[in-house]
């Protein structure tokens, strides 16, 4: 077994049921020794980011989703550490607004998907336009369930044009997303991320649960794979997308440019 177990290929049925958001099979050791283990992931990772934007052949487009309180946003602080911000955009899609109702959903997406050199994270996507959208009813079922398709495709134009795309659906349980939510409530300096909405969104879980199994398994293609990353322990979480990062832009292959000719004889005085 690898690394590799977390990925999905298409038309893999996906029970999340059997997925234990506790796993830490891939990692010999504790949190201690897997924050240690993950700090020369994150400097690969910088390097591999400068040698992507002095390349400028390759884009790189990252995708996260999870339940609320997944720890999206602890994924981008920590596995991007260190990365230079001018390189990296993130991009958080929220509820939408009247103007980007009144098209179609890729509309406000597209111009967010990394230029030649640049890696782009998106927090949340186009994704929430077959979970939230679909556990809500925005729209009749036989709009969001045609999406799948859409989504596919757009996906493969990206690939096409030389986007190498990656996404990870952050896998938490119940109980930990009940500690997470107690946690914001708690600690005064995290009182501002609790919202209402996500207890209701909670009340929920099953029909998200369905949502994301069917996101999971129609649309981890071999050009845009999901994986499923066990999420309950934020240090294996961090090492895991580390690991898979490095891991795929190393396999990128990516060289510098050319340097000018005849730079050894320069003299500058
Ligand atoms: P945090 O984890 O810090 O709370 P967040 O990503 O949950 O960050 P919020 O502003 O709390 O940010 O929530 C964004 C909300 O926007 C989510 O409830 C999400 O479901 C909703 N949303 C995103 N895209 C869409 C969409 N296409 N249609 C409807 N709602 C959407
Ligand atoms: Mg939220």
């Amino acid at each position: 077994m690898s690394i590799d177990k977390y990925r999905i290929k298409l038309g893999d049925r996906i029970d999340l049921s059997e997925w234990d958001p506790r796993d830490k099979s891939e990692f010999d050791g504790g949190k201690k020794a897997g924050i240690k283990a993950t700090r020369p992931l994150n400097a690969r990772l910088e390097a591999l980011q400068e040698l992507l934007y002095a390349e400028s052949k390759h884009k790189v487009l990252i995708v996260l989703q999870a339940r609320d309180a997944g720890g999206k946003d602890g994924t981008i602080r920590h596995v991007f550490d260190g990365v230079n911000p001018q390189g990296v955009k993130v991009a958080s899609f929220k509820k939408p607004t009247s103007l980007e109702l009144a098209h179609d959903y890729l509309w406000r997406v597209h111009p967010h998907t990394p230029a030649s050199g640049e890696m782009a994270i998106f927090n949340r996507s186009h994704y929430e336009d077959v979970l939230v959208v679909r556990v809500h009813d925005l729209v009749p079922e036989k709009v969001w369930r045609r999406r799948y398709d859409h989504i596919n495709a757009f996906e493969k134009m990206l690939a096409d044009e030389g986007t190498t795309i990656l996404k990870f659906y952050l896998h938490i349980s119940k109980e930990e997303q009940k500690e997470r939510l107690q946690a914001r409530l708690d600690e005064p300096n995290k009182r501002w991320k609790f919202s209402s909405a996500d207890l209701a969104e909670r009340k929920l879980w099953g029909a998200y649960t369905e949502a994301f199994e069917e996101m999971l398994s129609r649309t981890s293609t071999d050009y845009a794979p999901w994986h499923i990353i066990p999420a309950d322990r934020k240090w294996y979480r961090n090492y895991v997308i580390s690991r898979i990062l490095v891991d795929t832009l190393e396999g990128l292959k990516m060289r510098y440019p050319q340097p000018e000719e005849g730079l050894d004889d320069i003299v500058i005085d």
